[in-house]
């Protein structure tokens, strides 16, 4: 019986109860699959700062280094808000965990199903079978990490803040090799996006993309856009993109933008996968909902646990090599909500449901 061996980090407010509900999903699609769960929960965030004195504890990092993938909630919240900007939960636990374990390559679908398009700020007439795409964003190089970073008083009393954007070929060549397996397993197009009008990293990255698809995967259908017309592109007609690729500044924000034409936050997933194997041979990552804490619902039993659950397949898929439980989990949601079953923020007005109830009916759906 393969066994699954993962770290679990809550995190904070909400972050506990809808994790708590993904654990019972996985539990449920193991028992008939005939998988093990062997999973060891570690404190990460606000919670970690209360018991340890540090959102990402030495205790943490060794629970994950010793599993072969991370189940990661959310961190942060008002109680914390007080603390130094470098003592954040988010700043002070996800960016050195990210950075810890090189975890590159962040991939982000966009999904909004048919029946929930009345979610998505968009007109329904420009998505009228809803959005299915996907992001990948390079997550651990460009402008938040490139040295100098500093701000200086000049000699004539100005203040000068430098933030460098650096970009190596070897670092844009293993995004663009994610970016191809998830094109392939898809619909074969890839929009690389950048702006090579202005920019010298950009310009690199064009030219690498354009180079490693012509050797390793010429039968993709290749295209560039440059960034400020895809910030217009996802506005204008969202599905004219299949999977796209881009550097971690651009993509920060072209994931948020994704996240919003999508509807909820509720029911958006994430994978960072890292540049090390596991011990199953497959990537290492780290999986999570795309949203926060949400203080406002936390205790209320009003989260979508659907985020959560779905970052679960996720790195059932990745991480695990596990296809068919994925995809199970995956239609199991899409029942569910399609079938009518909705917590608050899919329910429109409508009828709904509560955390653990949304998480029985994805379960019964399994
Ligand atoms: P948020 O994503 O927590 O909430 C934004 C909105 O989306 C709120 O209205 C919230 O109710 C809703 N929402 C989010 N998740 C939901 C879910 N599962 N079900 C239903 N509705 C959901 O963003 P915020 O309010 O800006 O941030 C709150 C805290 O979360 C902050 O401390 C922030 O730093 C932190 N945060 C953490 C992460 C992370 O850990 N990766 C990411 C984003 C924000």
């Amino acid at each position: 019986m393969p066994s699954l061996k993962f770290a679990v980090l809550a995190g904070d407010y909400i972050g506990p109860e809808v994790m708590s509900e993904a654990l019972r999903v996985l539990d449920a699609v193991a028992r008939q699959e005939n998988l093990t769960l062997d999973y060891t929960a570690a404190d990460v965030g606000g919670a970690a700062i209360d018991r340890h004195g540090s959102a990402l504890p030495e205790s943490t990092i060794a629970t994950c280094a010793a599993a072969d993938a991370i189940l990661f909630g959310s961190v942060g919240g008002p109680k914390w808000e007080k603390l130094p900007p470098a003592q954040q939960p988010e700043r002070a636990a996800l960016l050195p965990l990210r950075k810890h374990f090189t975890l590159f390559a962040n991939i982000r679908p966009g999904l909004l199903y048919r029946e929930l398009t009345d979610a998505s700020p968009l007109k329904t007439a420009r998505i009228p079978d809803g959005i299915d795409i996907v992001c990948i964003r390079e997550l651990t190089g460009g402008v938040y990490f490139g040295q100098p970073k500093a701000t200086t008083t000049l000699p004539d009393g100005d203040i000068q803040a430098v933030d460098t954007m650096v970009y190596r070929k070897s670092e844009i060549e293993r995004i663009t090799a994610t970016a191809i397996t998830a094109a392939r397993s898809r619909k074969g197009k890839l929009c690389s996006i950048d702006k090579a009008n202005v920019l010298e990293t950009s310009v690199l990255w064009r030219k690498t993309v354009t180079a490693y698809v012509a050797q390793h995967a010429p039968e993709l259908a290749l295209t560039h856009m440059y960034v400020d017309n895809a910030a217009m592109q996802l506005a204008r007609d969202p599905n004219q993109f299949d999977v796209f690729v881009t550097e971690n500044m651009f993509g920060d924000i072209l994931s948020d933008e994704m996240a919003v034409i999508c509807g909820s936050l509720g029911m958006l997933s994430s994978a960072s996968l890292g540049a090390s194997k596991n011990s199953c041979g497959l990537p290492f990552g780290l999986y999570e909902p795309a949203g926060g804490t949400a203080p406002d619902l936390a205790g209320k039993d009003l989260a979508n646990p659907c985020a959560q659950i779905l970052s679960a397949a996720l790195m059932l898929r990745y991480s695990f090599g596990l296809e068919k439980p994925a995809a199970r989990i995956e239609a199991a949601v899409k029942q569910a909500v399609v079938s009518g079953t909705r917590t608050a923020d899919i329910a429109f007005g409508g009828k709904s449901i509560g955390t653990r109830a949304m998480a029985d009916a994805v379960i019964a759906h399994l």
